[in-house]
């Protein structure tokens, strides 16, 4: 199955993103994870590639692991960066013969430091629309891309990174997931952008349910953008008290997607930090097993 699959099936999808354990304990923990989110029977989860070194075939074993001992349907994350051409071809192929044939076609950001210059490998992609062709091109795989309600922080403008992503769709991306984001019409202002140029691919919808106060600087340095102003203040006034702030992430999570779905969202993709509780306690107030 693919993910363009589900999105065709009525009623949005809802998909939890894992990321590659690097120790033995993080990789029990993240199979205890992936045991209680499977009766959710999400439409897909996914497994971040890492920026280098070992978690990269990682994420080939975990995908791979999911797609045969689990009923879950899993998506493979790719990132350009640090790789050539022959090598991206090299694990396009692993990846399907492997099964999967689900991709999140990604650029990645530099190793060390990813905010640094960013540089292309001398046999390798410059932006994340060339290797959507790369993967396209292989024939097997249904390619995902990745989309910036704030905009991308190396982009100049907002209309720019809308062009990106266009390029992105235009290239044979047949989805797109956002970043994650706060604020309900920065979602709704991006997707106005693209159909703007005349482009209806569908923009699953990225969250992350803000657990403790930490998250929220965490979220800053993964979005490069500000956390908004009011919401701040909100968990600010309860910061002393990680229990209030906690049930309050759930809430404003909840409250976020909710007015997603009515919005007609075609997804939500929920960013567990590979954990599942507090998914599953938005999942439940969203009654979201309730809707497909
Ligand atoms: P691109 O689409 O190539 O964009 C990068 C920048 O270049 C943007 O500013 C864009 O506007 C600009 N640009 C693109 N094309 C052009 C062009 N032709 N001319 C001029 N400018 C252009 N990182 C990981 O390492 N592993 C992961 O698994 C991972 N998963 C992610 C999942 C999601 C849903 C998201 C939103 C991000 C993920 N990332 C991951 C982070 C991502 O790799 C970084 O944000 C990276 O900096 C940008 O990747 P991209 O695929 O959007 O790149």
């Amino acid at each position: 199955r693919t993910v363009r699959e589900a999105l065709a099936e009525s009623g949005p999808t809802f998909s939890f993103e894992f990321f590659p354990p690097k120790s033995e304990d993080e990789e029990v923990l993240l199979w205890k994870t992936i045991r209680e989110l499977e009766p959710l029977r999400p439409s897909y989860v996914s497994v971040t590639y890492g920026a280098g070194g070992s978690t990269r075939e990682h994420t080939i074993e975990i995908t791979e692991q999911i797609a045969t001992d689990t009923t879950l349907m899993p998506v493979a994350h790719l990132t350009a960066v640090g790789h050539s051409v022959a090598e991206l071809r090299g694990i396009a192929g692993n990846l399907a013969a492997a099964g999967v044939i689900n991709v999140l076609a990604l650029r990645g950001d530099p190793p060390g430091d990813p905010e640094g210059e960013w540089v292309k490998h001398p046999e390798g992609l410059e932006y994340a629309a060339e290797l959507v062709t790369l993967l396209r091109a292989h024939g097997d795989f249904c390619v995902g891309a990745a989309a910036f309600p704030n905009g991308h922080p190396r982009s100049p403008s907002v209309d720019s990174d809308t062009e990106q992503l266009v390029a992105k769709f235009r290239a044979g991306a047949e989805y797109a997931v956002t970043n994650m984001f706060f604020v309900v019409d920065d979602y709704l202002r991006l997707r106005d952008r693209v159909a703007a140029t005349g482009c209806d691919a569908p923009i699953i919808a990225g969250l992350m349910p803000i657990t403790n106060f930490g998250l929220i600087r965490r979220s800053e340095q993964l979005t490069g953008a500000p956390f908004p102003e009011q919401l701040g203040k909100r968990f600010a006034a309860v910061s002393h008290d990680p229990k209030s702030v906690r049930a309050m992430g759930i809430y404003e999570t909840s409250k976020l997607a909710e007015r997603l779905l009515e919005e007609g969202v075609p997804g939500i993709h929920f960013y567990t930090m590979n954990r599942s509780k507090a998914t599953r306690e938005v999942w439940a107030n969203l009654a979201l097993g309730a809707r497909v």
